[in-house]
C-alpha cells in the first residue's frame, strides 16, 4: 500500500514536519539524500517516530516517488536556491501529470513565480508555502502560508490544516494566500516584521541594561507581557533573560554578532522594488550587519571616552509607551508591503485572514496580531482607526524622551528611531521634497509639479 503524502529532507523542519503529518493519521513517505557524513539521516529519523506511525523511509528518489499514491503530494523542506532547483529537475522526469509539489522552504518569491510557471508548463502543480514556528512549531502546528493556484492547493489543503496551529476561534493558521508566489511573498514579509520585532527588543534590554541587570530587566518585561504588548518573542526574550548554566546566566556568555539567512533583506529590497517605507525591517538588517564587525567595533571604540554617559533618570513607563508605538509602526509597515504587492501583482490578498493565521504558530504570534485580524476586516490601515491613532499620537513625548535618552548614553536605537521617523514623515504636511525636485530638474531636467498647478502639468526652469 502507498503513502497518502511524501516529504524531502529530514533536516530540521522537514523531520518535524513529517513527524506532524505521521502523528495526524497520514501514511508517509520520507526522503534524504545521502550526504558523506550523514549516512544513517533516514534511518535515525525512522528511530525517533512513535511505532503507530505509518512511515517509510527512503535514500533513492526514484523508489521514493514510486510508494506515493497519486496524485502525489510532496513537500520540499531543504535549503533554497539552487538545491530546491536541483531537487524538481531530478523529481520532473519521475512524476506524473497531476502530481503536487510544495516548496516549504524559505524560497525568494520571485524564485517561486517561475518555479511555479515552469512546472504548470510540466502539467504538474507547485504551491510556494511559507511555514513559520521553527521547529517547536513544525512539530507541534506551525502557520501556513500556501500560494499557487487555488485548486492545487484544494488538494492539500487537509493536510496543512491538520498539521497547523489552531488560533483562538480553533480555525487552522493555514489559508490559501493568492497566486504564484504569494504566500512566500507573505512569509518573507513575516520575517521582515520578525527582523524589526526581535531588535527593538535588543534594543531595548540594551538601553534598560544601563541601569538595571538582568534579573531587573525580567521583571519588567514580565509586566509588559500581561499587557497588551504581549507576544511570543517578548516571552521567549523574557525566558532567555532567566536562563542559567553553571550558575551564570548564559545571555551574558553570547557573543555579540548576530547572523541572518537573508529573508530580512530580501524583505527590505521588496519595500525598494514596490515602493513603499521599510524602515523599521532594514534598520533591523543593518543592525545585525553592524553587530557582525566586532573587530572594529572593538578597536574604534577604545577611542570613545567614556566620560560621554550622562546619567539622566529614565521613565519605563516611557519606553514601554514607545515600545508600543514602534510596534505599531513596524506592523503598518510590514501590512503596507502586503497591500501594495497584492495590487502590484494582482493577488487579492486577504489582509485579515493573514493577520489571523499569524495569531498562532508563528515567531510573530501577539495579542496586537489579535488586534490587527479585526482592524484589516473594515480598515486598510492601522493610521485609519482613531484608536490606534490615538495611541501613536499620545506617546509622541515617550517617544522622543526614549531616544533621547538613547542618544544621550550612545546607544544605538535605530529602529525605534526608524518608527519615529517614519510616523513624523507620514504626519508632515509639507516636506523638503519641493528641494529635491528642484535639484533633479536642476543636473536632469526632470522637471517638476507646482502648488498651484494641475498635478498634470510638469515645469522646466532654466536655474541660476
Ligand atoms: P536544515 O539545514 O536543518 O536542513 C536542510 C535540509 O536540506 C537537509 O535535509 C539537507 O540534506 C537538505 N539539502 C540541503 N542541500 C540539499 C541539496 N542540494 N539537495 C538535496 N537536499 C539538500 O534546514 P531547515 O530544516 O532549518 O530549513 C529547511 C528550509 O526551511 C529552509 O528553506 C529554511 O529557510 C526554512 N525554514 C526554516 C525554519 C527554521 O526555524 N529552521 C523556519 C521556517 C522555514 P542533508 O542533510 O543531506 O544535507
Amino acid at each position: 500500500n502507498q503513502s497518502f503524502f511524501g516529504v524531502i529532507g529530514l533536516g530540521v523542519m522537514g523531520s518535524s514536519l513529517s513527524l506532524n503529518i505521521a502523528e495526524k493519521g497520514y501514511a508517509l513517505s520520507v526522503y534524504n539524500r545521502i550526504a558523506p557524513g550523514e549516512e544513517n539521516i533516514v534511518s535515525d529519523f525512522l528511530n525517533k517516530a512513535d511505532e503507530v506511525m505509518q512511515i517509510k523511509g527512503f535514500t533513492e528518489l526514484k523508489a521514493f516517488v514510486n510508494s506515493l499514491e497519486r496524485p502525489r503530494k510532496i513537500l520540499i523542506m531543504i535549503k533554497a536556491g539552487k538545491a530546491i532547483d536541483a531537487v524538481i529537475e531530478a523529481l520532473i522526469p519521475i512524476l506524473s501529470e497531476g502530481d503536487i509539489l510544495i516548496d516549504g522552504g524559505n524560497s525568494h518569491y520571485l524564485d517561486t513565480n517561475k518555479r511555479y510557471e515552469y512546472l504548470k508548463s510540466k502539467q504538474l502543480h507547485f504551491i510556494g508555502c511559507g511555514v513559520s514556528g521553527g521547529e517547536e512549531g513544525a512539530r507541534k502546528g506551525p502557520s501556513i502560508m500556501p500560494g499557487g493556484a487555488k485548486e492545487s492547493y484544494q488538494i492539500i489543503e487537509p493536510v496543512l490544516e491538520a498539521i497547523a496551529a489552531k488560533d483562538k476561534k480553533g480555525n487552522a493558521c493555514c489559508a490559501y494566500v493568492g497566486l504564484q508566489g504569494a504566500g512566500h511573498f507573505v512569509k518573507m514579509v513575516h520575517n521582515g516584521i520578525e527582523y524589526a520585532e526581535m531588535q527593538l527588543l535588543a534594543e531595548i534590554y540594551a538601553l534598560l541594561s544601563i541601569t538595571n541587570n538582568n534579573e531587573e530587566i525580567t521583571t519588567i518585561l514580565s509586566q509588559w507581557n500581561t499587557t497588551d504588548l504581549s507576544s511570543y518573542l517578548l516571552e521567549i526574550t523574557i525566558n532567555i533573560l532567566k536562563t542559567k548554566e553553571n550558575g551564570k546566566y548564559v545571555l551574558d556568555t553570547i557573543l555579540d554578532k548576530a547572523g541572518n539567512k537573508g529573508t530580512g533583506s530580501w524583505s527590505t529590497k521588496a519595500g525598494f522594488d514596490l515602493g513603499t517605507v521599510n524602515t523599521m525591517m532594514s534598520s533591523a538588517v543593518f543592525a545585525r550587519y553592524i553587530s557582525s564587525f566586532k573587530e572594529k567595533r572593538k578597536h574604534l571604540s577604545k577611542f570613545i571616552k567614556s566620560d560621554l554617559k550622562v546619567t539622566d533618570v529614565f521613565d519605563v513607563n516611557s519606553l514601554e509607551k514607545a515600545y508600543r508605538f514602534a510596534r505599531i509602526i513596524n506592523h503598518h509597515q510590514g501590512f503596507e508591503l502586503i497591500r501594495l504587492a497584492s495590487k502590484t501583482f494582482n493577488w487579492q490578498l486577504n489582509i485579515s485572514e493573514i493577520a489571523r493565521i499569524w495569531t498562532n504558530g508563528c515567531i510573530i504570534r501577539s495579542e496586537f496580531m489579535e488586534t490587527s485580524v479585526n482592524v484589516f476586516k473594515d480598515y486598510e490601515s492601522y493610521l485609519d482607526t482613531t484608536d490606534l491613532l490615538e495611541v501613536l499620537i499620545s506617546a509622541e513625548n515617550h517617544m522622543t524622551k526614549s531616544i533621547a535618552y538613547s542618544l544621550s548614553h550612545r546607544v544605538p536605537f535605530d529602529t525605534f528611531w526608524s518608527a519615529y521617523n517614519h510616523w513624523i514623515a507620514i504626519t508632515t504636511e509639507n516636506l523638503p521634497a519641493n528641494l529635491i525636485q528642484a535639484q533633479r530638474d536642476y543636473f536632469g531636467a526632470h522637471m517638476y509639479q507646482k502648488i498651484d498647478a494641475p498635478k498634470e502639468q510638469f515645469f522646466h526652469t532654466n536655474w541660476y
